[in-house]
């Protein structure tokens, strides 16, 4: 009876409460619009005083190293206040970028962004602050002791947005503790090439998985204003196309169709621009023999025109200067600068010299580029200056500094690593481990911090463990803190490439229950991390190979950026887990998921490649071409992975039923809910990822073989069934068609969820 009055009383309230929330929306978004209406007031006031030169120092961007004693490679830790003033005041620059290659404290940081901001703003004549940029990728790569999370890989294997979302506030929040307001992040290529040296900076392979993933960064990182002292602006990178170089090789030709362009690459960069991203950082690439630095057509009428985009766009590491010396398309330096500025560019991350602003004021003095086309990029940097709240206060601030390193920082990161790793392999349930036994654990990556972080990691590449902080625990550290020391043998029994004494790990075998190889890759990032093979490096597949002679029980554990191939020695493991980058918490992440203390639920975030040959994502087109013409002949023409995308198994067992639809046929802008019943049939508490797939079943231009188009992360007790809904409308079926248009094409879609199938026609 009472739950009855209580029921009734809030349905009484609803109107009163939904009004007044409704009222409180309409104020808010006033506010807001005024707020827009007063920036633009500030902004048109300072362009009208400021000199040309004064402008295009706005534009440009500079390295930290450029105000450092000596120039680049300085002593890190002084900053010349001479050079200092003479960057501010006779070039008028308006942006620095990172620092070093090395972690400051919180103390250093202060310091730094004070000295700047001192000179911008009390000594320059227009008093402009300077807006500071950094990449802080998997948390605030250059401040030491700040959190720093599994990679975008893990992230997107892990399936879980509000936890993404809740990560990145955490970076956001540490990002402006520094006192930085601008985040270099996030990197919204599809990872569609996996030699490329920064895949492990990408969602996977997947468009819906990035574009989910992606906007959920944004969310967290610009929270609803980039004016408080909790967020940052974002920065979607790196426009367009980056990811799929040909040769696997980063910032080498990429030859993309432009439909496979507007189908697989740009609907990340519309759902981040959705999202309200505040900035965009350009791709260092070229597409089809144009640098995109120089398309116009890309940089302003697809980005701007067409995606809608209004905020900053920067360019990427010297990528100006690069149009003249790489990539041979401009005759001097100055045509370069002419080109990208045409193409639409707001901001040079020069970063090593002066040669932007010099040479973009003499164009604008000769009359080649008009004083009109610099304003419409000051503009936005001055809005982006206003709306992150530099003009207010350009310090470090006090409520800011507060949310540094908070302990239940590392519990987030913990947590985020423990939903990313994917188990594989677990033949006849041989993990979870049991904790009274005794272990062996070996391999290139049981030992190393560096190892679990990869790259953008206190220093660029993440490989030098001395700016860790001091508590954190690799792998064996955490295993044996788990099970105690004495059920515990480590030896290194290999490098990542070089071999080392495999003989002791075979005598350490000896004495064990189970043998732990840890295998997979350094921390590497960008051009350093170009391999020429996928395969995983021969010393550490020698390693495995040694141990299985020990006919001891074998379980492969592989941190690493990309999917190292290892078919070789896959088969005689007993199981297989995938904890990719994890980040700080990635050793004790692991071992909760070895030992079962942790039920694992992550989910491939991209086709794990079986063969170096064979590097075909989830949602290719049929083409089983050979089968048809010889009957019998096996060939592998299609999708042959080791492991499937979306592939993950847990330590209990779902069972799904009652695939339904609301209705079989839709039209228009009506829409279609999915529903399905998925059952925990197994004996753990586990989580469980529900995909939807869709398959139009013929196009006009040929279709994939299936797409993800949504995705539920559900727990699940013992025995418990949950029913998922999915609502669909025709923009979820749609594809790019031969006039690059988005389209939907009457006729009949295939849904599915796991084994489970059933059909939709769109009329
Ligand atoms: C990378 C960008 C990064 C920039 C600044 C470049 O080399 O491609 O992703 O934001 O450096 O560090």
């Amino acid at each position: 009876m009472k739950k009855n009055l209580l029921a009734i009383a809030s349905i009484a309230l609803l109107p009163t409460f939904l009004f007044i929330s409704s009222c409180q929306e309409k104020k808010t978004k006033e506010k807001s619009e005024a707020g827009k209406v007063e920036i633009e007031q500030k902004v048109q006031d300072l362009l009208s005083q400021m000199t040309l030169e004064e402008k295009v120092g706005q534009m440009t961007q500079v390295n930290l190293n450029m105000i450092l004693s000596n120039g680049y490679g300085a002593p890190w830790d002084s900053i010349q206040m001479d050079t200092l003033r003479k960057v501010l005041k006779e070039r008028n620059i308006g942006s620095f970028l990172n620092c070093i290659d090395h972690a400051y404290t919180l103390e250093k940081w202060h310091e730094i962004i004070t000295k700047i901001q001192d000179v911008a703003t009390k000594e320059t004549r227009m008093k402009i602050p300077v807006i500071y940029g950094i990449d802080a990728i998997h948390g605030v790569t250059f401040t030491r002791n700040a959190t720093l999370f599994p990679h975008n890989i893990a992230l997107a294997a892990g399936r879980n947005p509000e936890l993404v979302q809740k990560a990145e506030s955490i970076t956001a929040m540490e990002t402006r503790a520094s006192g930085i307001r601008w985040n270099f992040d996030p990197v919204v290529d599809v990872g569609r090439q996996p030699l490329w040296s920064r895949f492990g900076e990408t969602f996977g392979e997947d468009v819906y998985l990035t574009k989910v993933m992606g906007a959920a960064t944004i969310k967290g990182q610009q929270g609803d204003s980039v004016n408080t002292p909790t967020t940052v602006a974002a920065c979607m990178k790196h426009f367009l196309g980056y990811s799929m170089p040909l040769s696997g090789k980063d910032r080498t030709p990429a030859y993309i169709p432009e439909t496979v362009l507007r189908e697989i690459f740009l609907p990340p960069f519309q759902e981040a621009v959705n999202a309200g991203v505040k900035t965009v950082m350009i791709n260092s690439g070229e597409i089809n023999g144009v640098p995109v630095h120089s398309s116009k057509y890309l940089l302003t009428d697809v980005l701007r025109g067409e995606l809608g985009f209004k905020g900053v766009a920067v360019t990427d590491w010297e990528d100006v200067i690069r149009l003249h010396t790489r990539h041979k398309i401009a005759t001097s330096l100055k045509e370069a600068v002419k080109i990208a500025v045409d193409a639409g560019i707001d901001m040079s991350m020069v970063p090593h010299d002066y040669s932007f602003y010099y040479l973009l004021i003499e164009l604008v003095k000769e009359g080649q580029i008009t004083e009109k086309r610099i304003d419409e990029s000051v503009a936005r940097i001055l809005r982006l200056k206003f709306e992150t709240g530099l003009f207010a206060n350009p310090y470090p601030e006090k409520e800011a500094i507060a949310n540094f390193g908070k302990p239940e920082y590392r519990l987030v990161a913990r947590e985020s690593a423990q939903e990313a790793i994917t188990l594989v392999k677990n033949e006849g349930g041989i993990l979870p481990l049991a904790k009274e036994k005794r272990v062996l654990i070996t391999g290139p990556a049981a030992n190393t911090i560096t190892g679990l972080n990869g790259c953008w990691s206190y220093t660029w590449q993440g490989n030098v463990s001395t700016w860790y902080p001091s508590d954190v625990k690799t792998i064996v550290q955490a295993v044996k803190e788990k099970i105690g020391e004495k059920n515990v043998v480590y030896t290194e029994g290999s490098g990542y490439t070089e071999a080392k004494d495999i003989k002791a790990a075979v005598n350490a075998a000896r004495g064990v229950d189970y043998v732990v190889i840890c295998l997979g890759e350094d921390a590497y990032a960008e051009q350093p991390g170009v391999i020429d093979d996928l395969e995983l490096p021969e010393a550490q597949q020698n390693l495995a190979k040694a141990l299985y002679e020990t006919g001891k029980p074998v379980i492969l554990l592989f941190t690493e950026g990309r999917p190292r191939v290892f078919s070789k020695i896959e088969p005689k493991a007993k199981g297989v887990v995938l904890a990719y980058w994890p980040g700080l918490e990635g050793g004790p992440a692991i071992a909760d998921v070895l030992f079962g203390d942790v039920n694992p639920s992550g989910k491939l975030p991209f086709s794990y490649p079986r063969n170096t040959g064979n590097l075909i994502p989830y949602d290719c087109k049929f083409t089983d071409i050979r089968q048809e013409l010889i009957p019998g002949v096996e060939t592998n023409t299609g999708y042959n992975p080791q492991y499937p995308f979306g592939f993950g198994l847990s330590y209990t067992t779902f069972g799904y039923s009652n695939l339904t639809l609301s209705k079989s046929e839709f039209s228009g802008d009506s829409s279609v809910t999915v529903s399905v019943t998925v059952k925990n049939t197994g004996t753990k508490v586990g989580k469980e990822v529900v995909h939807l797939y869709s398959r139009d079943l013929f196009a006009t231009v040929t279709p994939p073989q299936k797409r993800l188009k949504a995705f539920r992360k559900l727990s699940l007790e013992p025995g418990q069934e949950q029913q998922v809904e999915f609502i669909i409308n025709k923009n979820d079926l749609a594809f790019v068609n031969q006039e690059l248009k988005t389209v939907t094409e009457p006729g009949e879609f295939e849904l599915t969820i796991d084994t489970l199938k059933t059909s939709l026609i769109f009329k």
